[in-house]
């Protein structure tokens, strides 16, 4: 729609945890919004009263705001179009559905449950493959269609129970553009006649989406391909309404790694990774929930950066990956939103969390570091904290690692990896640490540079080659046979602690030595 104010909405509702595929749909309709100076609207569909669970709305907030995904209208902050939870617009949506029903596009129907049933046996038995409700059947039914008048009158104000449906034209073609996928046409036969009011008096997700979108003067519809079976009936009821139909855009569905089928908490469970943004507990079921990327130890960028390239690239053959996401906004369109489904890859969101790690200042990775120093009561300053987190960052993919892998740079070994020791704790190496340590001492200007030169310059006293022995020295120093640079772990450690530590080794080791 030219010249209209860009208003974008994520509609999602509280029936459970928020799916990343959600998650996805909210950042994109963000991004269109912040990159087109629009608003960003959040409305809870909760008219399914059936299928509400408790904390799911709150769940839905904290998801939001720990990706980042700013809101300029929600239930919880209000705005012009309040309120923003469609339970408590109920009493707007008769309103819409009577005027329907007035002008001959909507009907009220009586049929019970069983008289429903009977209809599809009866279909089924005549080889129907789909019974539904529609321009034929409804001729067959208790309605407002086939009843007199005065009955239909009669059992209105009896209190009989009803339902509004929609009464779908026979021989029509509905079209509609979708933006992601370009024109889709449907023809009327295959649109059932929708329940658009229930029996207990609130409004269908069909009914109310469309009112509620044209009354929060909603611009773009964007969301999940699994609303595009929908989309007909919704420009349909936009057509009986008389209003403009927003634009539309079905985004594609988010795939198991294998390529084959929508991505299920299911599989996620099955090949251990979570659906989640952040931990899920179902209140009425605690044992199956289920953990969350947060919880893991992913930080939020990463994520919204993974979500960000699940089903839409920046073109232009461009490489760059690491979008901020002041530079997701610049970048992005629905123009370069995939038409086919995108491939889930765990892979790929650890691959993320690495790089933002690597990019992180080295105060805010030292915070991940003093949570556990404080743990274990080891103090230490904040600039030698800083300096092992610059040493570290590159070989971790998550905050936590820092701590498992830099232990060494703050306690004394007291275990030595029992496979190097096997291999290389042999004479020469004794005679090499031995030498080593006394050298050390004698180096009145100490640097990591100057401690390995010194250790060159023993190893070629003893006409040893110095890789022969650098595991064993390795080891000694750290407890363990690979790490960070060892110059860098000997000069921050200082002359002292390598010494002591070379002396600890010897003497633990000491019967262990190869012959
Ligand atoms: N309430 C629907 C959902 O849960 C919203 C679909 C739409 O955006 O129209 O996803």
């Amino acid at each position: 729609m030219e010249n209209q104010e860009v208003r974008v909405r994520f509609a999602p509702s509280p029936t459970g945890g928020l799916h990343l595929g959600g998650v996805r749909t909210a950042l994109y309709n963000y991004l269109f919004a912040r990159k087109n100076k629009g608003k960003m609207i959040l409305r809870i569909e909760d008219t399914d009263r059936t299928r509400f669970v408790e904390g799911a709305e709150a769940y839905i907030k904290e998801s939001l705001e720990w990706c980042g995904i700013e809101l300029d209208e929600s239930p919880w902050d209000g705005g012009d179009f309040a309120p923003y939870r469609q339970s408590e617009r109920k009493p707007m949506y008769m309103e819409y559905a009577q005027r329907l029903v007035d002008q001959g596009k909507a009907y009220y129907a009586f049929d019970t449950a069983e008289e429903l049933e009977a209809m599809r046996e009866r279909l089924k038995a005549a080889r129907v493959v789909a019974p539904q409700y529609n321009v034929i059947t409804r001729m067959t039914m208790k309605n407002s269609l086939t009843l007199p008048q005065d009955e239909v009158k009669k059992r209105l104000e009896s209190g009989e129970p009803y339902v509004i449906r929609i009464k779908v034209p026979r021989k029509e073609q509905i079209r509609f553009n979708d933006l992601v996928r370009g024109w889709v046409t449907v023809q009327s036969a295959s649109i059932d006649d929708k329940v658009l009011m229930k029996s207990d008096g609130m409004p269908t997700y069909h009914l109310a989406n469309v009112v509620d979108d044209y009354l929060m003067k909603i611009s773009h519809v964007i969301r999940g391909e699994e609303w595009l079976p929908s989309a007909p009936l919704h420009v349909l009821l936009y057509q009986y309404f008389g209003w403009n139909t927003p634009d539309f855009a079905h985004l594609p569905l988010i795939l198991k790694p294998n390529g084959n089928g929508k991505l299920s908490k299911r599989d996620g469970d099955k090949l251990g990774f979570s659906v989640f943004p952040l931990q899920w507990v179902d209140p009425s079921n605690p044992d199956k929930s289920s953990t969350g990327y947060r919880e893991q130890g992913y930080l939020s960028e990463a994520f919204v950066n993974f979500l960000a390239f699940l089903g839409w690239n920046p073109g232009k053959g461009s490489q760059k990956e690491i979008f901020t996401k002041a530079e997701l906004i610049e970048e992005f369109s629905i123009e370069r939103i995939g038409k086919s489904g995108a491939k889930f890859d765990i892979e790929k969101v650890k691959w993320y969390n690495q790089q933002y790690l690597r990019n992180l200042p080295n105060a805010e990775l030292a915070e991940f570091l003093k949570a556990d120093l404080q743990k274990h009561q080891i103090e230490e300053s904040q600039d030698r904290i800083e300096q092992v987190c610059e040493l570290m960052k590159e070989r971790i993919t998550f905050g936590n690692e820092l701590w498992q892998e830099s232990q060494y740079f703050f306690m004394t070994p007291t275990q030595y990896e029992e496979k190097v020791i096997k291999k290389k704790w042999n004479q020469q190496a004794v005679n090499v640490l031995t030498e080593f340590r006394l050298e050390l001492e004698k180096l009145a200007d100490f640097s990591g540079t100057n401690a390995k030169q010194t250790l060159y310059d023993v190893t070629q006293n003893q006409g040893i080659k110095m890789g022969k022995v650098m595991q064993a020295v390795r080891v000694a120093i750290t407890g363990v046979g690979s790490g960070t640079d060892l110059t860098a772990i000997i000069e921050w450690l200082g002359k002292d602690e390598v010494i002591a530590r070379i002396d600890t080794a010897l003497e633990t080791l000491k019967d262990r030595v190869k012959a």
